[in-house]
């Protein structure tokens, strides 16, 4: 058996937010395709512990592992790119970091010692890098370093990013960095300056990188390649142009066609293998090719950050290659409709099926409720997840039902009909940290329901991320009604799906199905969603 233990460090430079994680991804793919098992790792030097208890509009969206991590959106790219699982682990934090050496040092684990940032945070750091390379028996792991160069909260990682080069031998440590590269409008000029002083700061810290990666407006010209590789020391074969493409699944044909993955993989003193890229290519032609335009609405609270739905974003792409539909989606403020600033009839004029998306909190929910009101009423195709599952219920409940203050106890915990309310098991919870229902569960679904049309099977895995669920004291009325629950969970018998059938499509789920939703295996809710809304 191979034991090859590479580690490939990928920092940051001039400023972040430029497509890091699609690079990294997008390295790690082509490495896996040529024969090599990779695993990836982020980096977020933030002190919370998980990205579970932040506002999407500080990262964007948290993403949800198998194993029932609250992560950084990146990990739904690598998981994307690679068409892999990963763990929660894959996600490390300051937080988790500093976390376990507080915790060991009161074991009396140090005993003695006093303990500090260099060697102990660094040695944990190393550590626990070492601990997902060898769980995943990964020949190379990259790791993603959050942030820019020079940043404080980063100088931990970058230190320990440092030493591993003197821990495992230069053919088995590699570094990249990722910067930004400006376009000056008024002469049409590429700047390297920024570039090459991120690069000397790296430097300072002493790292030399072993590739380039300039993200830009434009493509690098061979010009500009040379010029950064005479200031960074990094052979031409090693300045990649990671230039705007319209389609970020293009990105790893981009690099390929550069030589990146050859130039990487010789420099761990491995060999190169043309790596089999088909598949993707065929997933992207179709992509291109599908001009069958629909306008989807996107419901939500924090619409000004598209981010903060990524993987539902996504999960819309990898089935519109699939059936050859162009949606074009309309972001839809749940607020301005709560407020009056927006009319659900102008929301919804000329659009073929809503997304009613997940979210936390009393802001908006009126809002969303006005809108899955006007899409049922008017037979619109409806796909609620998660919130949307919640807030479905609402509405079915207050309109149908006729039980008028039906509510959800999360928005009114005085409610006389908590027709969604606390799960049990959250009664006793105190602590907000990574203590909702996460992660992925068995669902079983009924026979005969489109529920089972749609996934073709009695049970499926989905991840789920929440503390409140549909009141199983209400169920009785609401079936009688005309919903249909077509899914439940395999413990407890609670409810995952929710079916209108009068309507041409009305589904709704508890779960996130969008979180597994990959190019080249698409989510079916979001497929039979996209097909409901062509017909
Ligand atoms: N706020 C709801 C809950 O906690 C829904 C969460 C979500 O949409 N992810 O149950």
């Amino acid at each position: 058996m191979r034991d090859l233990r590479k580690y490939v460090f990928v920092t940051g430079g001039v400023m972040s937010g430029i497509g890091k994680g699609i690079t990294v991804a997008s390295l790690a793919m082509l490495i896996s395709r040529m024969g090599y098992s990779v695993t990836l790792i982020k980096i977020d030097p933030y002190l919370n512990v998980d990205a579970g208890t932040m506002n999407p509009y500080m990262h964007g969206e948290v993403f949800v592992t198998e194993d029932g991590g609250e992560t950084d959106l990146d990990l739904g790219h690598y998981e994307r790119f690679l068409g892999k699982n990963l763990s929660k682990e894959n996600n490390i934090t300051t937080g988790k970091i500093y976390g376990n050496v507080i915790e060991k040092e009161r074991r009396g684990e140090y005993l003695g010692q006093t303990v500090q940032i260099i060697p102990h945070i660094t040695d944990e750091i190393k550590r626990q890098l070492r601990d997902v390379s060898e769980k995943n028996a990964s020949d190379i792991t990259f790791i993603e370093i959050g942030g820019t160069v020079g940043d404080i909260e980063g100088l931990p990682f970058l230190e320990a990013a440092r030493q591993m080069m003197i821990d495992h031998g230069k053919e088995n440590v590699a570094y990249i960095h990722t910067a930004y590269l400006p376009l000056l409008p008024t002469t049409g000029e590429i700047k390297t300056k920024p570039l090459q002083h991120s690069v000397n700061e790296l430097r300072r810290i002493g790292i030399q990188p072993d590739m380039i990666v300039g993200r830009s407006p434009v493509k690098l010209s061979e010009d500009i390649k040379r010029k950064i590789s005479l200031f960074t020391n990094v052979p031409e074969s090693g300045i990649i142009s990671a230039h705007d493409v319209p389609i970020v699944y293009e990105v790893p044909l981009v690099m390929e066609e550069q030589g990146a993955g050859k130039h990487l993989i010789e420099r761990l003193g491995l060999q190169y293998f043309k790596p089999e890229l088909d598949d993707w290519k065929d997933f992207i032609k179709r992509l291109v090719e599908a001009n069958k335009r629909i306008n989807i609405a996107m419901v939500g609270k924090y619409t000004s950050l598209h981010d903060s739905y990524l993987s539902i974003k996504e999960a819309i792409v990898h089935s519109s290659s699939l059936i050859g539909v162009k949606p074009i989606l309309k972001w839809i403020e749940a607020t301005d409709l709560e407020e009056g600033k927006l009319k659900v009839e102008d929301a919804f004029s000329n659009i073929n099926g809503a997304i009613i998306l997940p979210g936390f909190g009393k802001r908006g929910s009126e809002g969303k409720i006005s809108a899955i009101k006007y899409l049922r009423e008017n037979n619109i195709p409806l796909l609620g997840i998660c919130f949307g599952l919640q807030l479905s219920i609402v509405e079915f409940a207050r309109n149908v039902l006729g039980l008028k203050e039906a509510n959800s106890t999360e928005l009114d915990p005085y409610t006389p009909h908590p027709v969604v309310s606390l799960l049990e098991e959250q009664k006793n919870v105190n602590k907000l940290g990574g203590t909702m229902r996460l992660g992925s569960y068995p669902i079983v679904i009924e026979r005969g329901s489109r529920a089972y049309k749609i996934y073709g099977r009695e049970e499926i895995l989905e991840r789920h991320r929440h503390r409140y669920e549909v009141n199983p004291a209400y169920i009785e009325k609401l079936v009688d009604a005309g919903l249909v629950i077509s899914g439940w969970s395999k413990e407890g018998k609670r409810v995952e799906i929710v079916e209108y059938n009068k309507n041409k499509f009305f589904f709704a789920t508890q779960f996130h199905p969008e979180f597994k939703s990959r190019p080249l295996a698409p989510s079916p809710p979001f497929i039979e969603f996209l097909r409901a809304s062509i017909s």
